[in-house]
């Protein structure tokens, strides 16, 4: 049959609007969804005419095969009502994994913000006295009370932070910042440009692996605005080396009478040597050190929303507060809900392991993963089929999130080899168990596919997972 013949054979929208009616797609998923899907259908199949000169599989000689073209349309359907951002199992190894959403909140935190948005709140309401408050207020009073700081500013994420702080107390002035510390985060983020977009002029002193006091001293001018510290958070100098700590640049600025800022990624309210991780700085030090202002997320070791918090001097952050880039800045009630919600149980550091999901994926000790990995090894094993050599071997995680960037992280995953003459890769692998309802992402290195136990909470959850993505393809080969 010619082109020609085959296109006359298609059905009218109509014809096809009534098909779905009848199967009742339109109660379902709307007339006017369904009609879009219906044309998007008819496109396509004008497409294999062209091409292939041949009906769609949902038209055949006899007219419309009723069952085979519900079923496309509603795959369309289910495909589009998947959301964009969905849950999934981060067995990559790295715990607070910045394209995984990093870390996952409390459960005090979930509670708080689900509050927040059901019903109206104080959030810039003081109760006390029936007047307006201000929406840093409790948590403002909440780093006091844990870090010693004057008072605090919160703003949508540490990138936000220190724009804010160097817009607001060196715009048009210079600011020192040692040639070792002018970092660039997650490609966006560099230190000398965040300086251009504040308006301030960089002045870099000392060279890449040594800078000494003496450096900052020299370079004071009176335009000089600040004396500004950056954690590497995502390298190391290491061999000969040497910086300025905190605490003698500070010496210096009082001196001076030049404030000291410090963006400090993603600094730990808590001691994590105390949990045998490796030591992180701590922003009560630097308060104590006398530094002036310091930077970090919310959402790194923190453990809670994505947040930016500015910590230090009452007189400087009431500046920043009145810096009109706040107001575009500001967190939102929901942020602030949860960032409540998660310093509250830094009150009760003894049940931070328990109630915070990020301290309590980096505690997790490698007996109990090991015997995660044993109880899952059998599922595993079914699902890889015969393709695969699958073991348990120790591995080595991170933090993530710049955090600790040289130490690795002891942990114990599930691994995936080629078998000699297998037909199947690790790629292939890896798309099956990223394929499901809660897509698994693992990571491939070295000639293998691994998949971290550290990271994987609700074992449940996974095991039904499994199982569903192991019957799926056992009906798959049978179809
Ligand atoms: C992560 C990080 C930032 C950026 O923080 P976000 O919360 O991702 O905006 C800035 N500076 C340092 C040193 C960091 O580690």
């Amino acid at each position: 049959m010619t082109a020609n013949n085959l296109y006359g054979r298609l059905p009218s929208v109509d014809k096809l609007l009534q098909v779905a009616e009848q199967n009742n797609l339109l109660q379902h998923h709307g007339r006017t969804n369904t009609l879009a899907w219906i044309r998007q259908l008819l496109d396509e199949a004008r497409q294999v005419i062209r091409q292939q000169q041949q009906l769609p599989a949902w038209l055949n000689d006899q007219g419309i095969d009723e069952k085979r073209l519900c079923h496309q349309l509603t795959e369309k359907l289910k495909q589009q009502s998947q959301p964009g951002q969905r849950r999934v199992f981060n067995l990559t190894g790295t715990i607070l994994h910045t394209n995984l959403g990093r870390a996952q909140q409390a459960e005090a935190a979930i509670a708080a913000v689900t509050q927040v948005m059901r019903h109206p709140a104080t959030l810039e309401y003081s109760l006390a006295n029936a007047q307006r408050g201000h929406r840093d207020q409790a948590i403002s009073q909440l780093l006091q009370e844990l870090t010693g700081c004057e008072d605090a500013c919160l703003v949508n994420n540490n990138a936000a932070a220190v724009l804010i702080m160097l817009a607001t107390l060196a715009a048009g002035k210079e600011v020192i910042v040692s040639r070792g510390e002018l970092v660039e985060i997650g490609g966006s983020f560099r230190i000398p440009d965040v300086m251009r977009q504040a308006g301030c002029r960089l002045v870099e002193v000392g060279a890449t692996n040594r800078t000494h006091l003496r450096d900052y001293q020299e370079a004071i001018t009176d335009q000089t605005a600040l004396l500004m510290k950056v954690h590497t958070s995502n390298y190391m100098i290491q061999g000969f080396t040497s910086a300025v700590s905190e605490s003698e640049l500070c010496q210096l600025g009082k001196e001076q009478q030049i404030p000291v800022v410090s963006d400090l990624g993603s600094g730990s309210l808590i001691n994590l040597a105390e949990y045998d991780l490796p030591a992180e700085p701590m922003p009560q030090t630097m308060i104590a050190d006398g530094i002036n202002l310091v930077s970090f997320s919310g959402d790194k070791l923190l453990g809670g929303p994505q947040a930016g918090i500015i910590a230090g001097d009452k007189a400087l952050i009431e500046q920043i507060q009145h810096h009109p880039l706040k107001r575009a800045l500001r967190c939102d009630k929901m942020t602030l809900a949860a960032l409540e919600a998660t310093l509250n149980l830094y009150r009760y550091p003894e049940r931070l392991p328990c109630e915070l999901p990020t301290l309590a994926k980096l505690t997790r000790p490698l007996a109990e993963l090991e015997l995660q990995a044993q109880r899952l090894l059998p599922q595993l094993k079914q699902f890889a089929g015969e393709n695969f050599h699958i073991q348990i071997e120790s591995s080595m995680g991170q933090i993530g999130s710049g955090a600790l960037p040289t130490e690795q992280l002891m942990s114990i995953a599930i691994t995936f080899s080629e078998k000699a003459g297998s037909n199947q890769n690790l790629n292939s692998l890896a798309e099956r168990l990223a394929g499901g309802d809660i897509p698994i992402i693992g990571r491939i290195h070295h000639d293998k596919l691994w998949l971290c136990m550290r990271g994987l909470s609700h074992e449940t959850d996974f095991s039904n997972q499994i199982n569903a993505l192991t019957n799926n393809q056992r009906h798959e080969a049978l179809a």
